[in-house]
């Protein structure tokens, strides 16, 4: 009952004058209210695409969808523009990088998050500003009274995104996907925006998917992680323990090229190549051309595509990967290096 997304066999494909781009391919993963999941992969992963669909925000004559997203039981894939809008905000919300993308610039931003409020409750346009201010206050924005007469262009890029969270949090959703939230920010704001994230995941008990790039961000506020690849899952777990004792190849060696506290610089391996074009993927499995595990694998890796299935040996884990003993296999090569 605490399953508050269930997304099955997810596929969103965008025809182009060039081809299909097969933006996200056979993916599955669930959302549990009080835990934040996070989705980690490269720009072109699939990652912000896998979180938009939730909400049905891809324009359905340019996009094929195919699978199952059901949020609250209720089917997303194919449903109309009218069962859509009751979902967004009631059920689910997304904040974005850009907090333009989601506030008026000409409105002031007390009537913006009280407005949203009105779209879904009759009450008096009193008691919707009372509600606005209390949420600007609740998100941390002070003299909440004041500013929410104010409109977004005096707010800081901190403030606006405070501002972007109230609006999406004002009709208690429960689900809240915010993607790349505070990649704009610099580091001390972030570090507040995630501590609020988290904050508002434990008041409200909600469930929040974190889209990132940014590993360090998945260790501070993750329960849950899933790793993406050219537009697939290729591992998922618990987030502590896929992060301490990586079970893919390409997590290890995203791992790896992220600084940690205890190596220096010099010590960094960036991974070798570029991600795939989503156009023309790599036969087999998609990783193989930058995969360090591929050559001693025989053809395999080059031919079949690897099946997600359990991970051998660890529990609550999943993987997309050939290897026999894939935890093995990367601790004894981890220990090499
Ligand atoms: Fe590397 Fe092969 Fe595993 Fe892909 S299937 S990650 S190429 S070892
Ligand atoms: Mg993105």
């Amino acid at each position: 009952a605490d399953v508050v997304l269930e997304v099955t066999d997810l596929s969103v494909a965008f025809p182009t004058e060039e081809g299909v781009v097969r933006a996200v391919s056979g993916l599955s993963y669930q959302a549990r209210l009080g835990r934040t999941l996070a989705i980690v992969g490269e720009s072109g992963s699939g990652k912000s695409v896998a979180g938009m669909a939730v909400l049905g925000l891809h324009d359905p004559r340019r996009t094929r969808t195919t699978g199952s997203i059901r949020l609250e039981g209720e089917e997303v894939v194919g449903a109309s523009e009218w069962t859509l809008q009751a979902l967004r905000s009631t059920t689910a919300a997304m904040v974005f990088q850009d907090p333009m993308s989601s506030l008026h610039p000409f409105h002031r931003v007390g009537r913006q998050v009280a407005e949203a409020y009105l779209a879904h409750h009759s009450v008096s346009k009193a008691v919707a500003h009372q509600r606005a201010v209390e949420m600007l206050d609740r998100v941390g924005i002070p003299n909440p009274h004041r500013r929410a007469n104010q409109f977004p262009h005096e707010f800081s890029g901190g403030m606006r995104q405070r501002a972007m969270i109230a609006l999406g949090l004002v009709n208690n959703p429960r689900l809240l996907i915010a993607d790349e939230p505070t990649t704009a920010l610099d580091v001390t704001v972030q570090a507040q925006i995630l501590d609020l994230l988290g904050d508002l995941r434990r008041e409200f008990g909600s469930a929040v998917i974190l889209i990132t790039h940014d590993l360090a961000v998945v260790a501070e506020t993750a329960d849950d992680l899933l790793v993406m690849y050219a537009g697939r899952a290729v591992e998922q777990g618990p987030a502590r323990e896929v992060l301490s004792r990586p079970s893919h190849p390409y997590t290890e060696a995203l791992l790896r090229s992220i600084p940690s506290p205890s190596e220096d610089a010099a010590q960094l391996r960036p991974i070798r190549g570029a991600p795939p074009s989503l156009l023309t993927p790599p036969p087999g499995c998609s990783f193989h051309p930058r995969c360090a595990f591929s050559d001693g694998m025989g053809a395999v890796c080059r031919t079949d595509a690897p099946a997600w299935r359990p991970t051998p040996g660890l529990v609550n884990r999943h993987l997309r990967c050939h290897l026999a003993d894939p935890v093995a296999a990367i601790e004894i090569a981890g220990g090499a290096r």
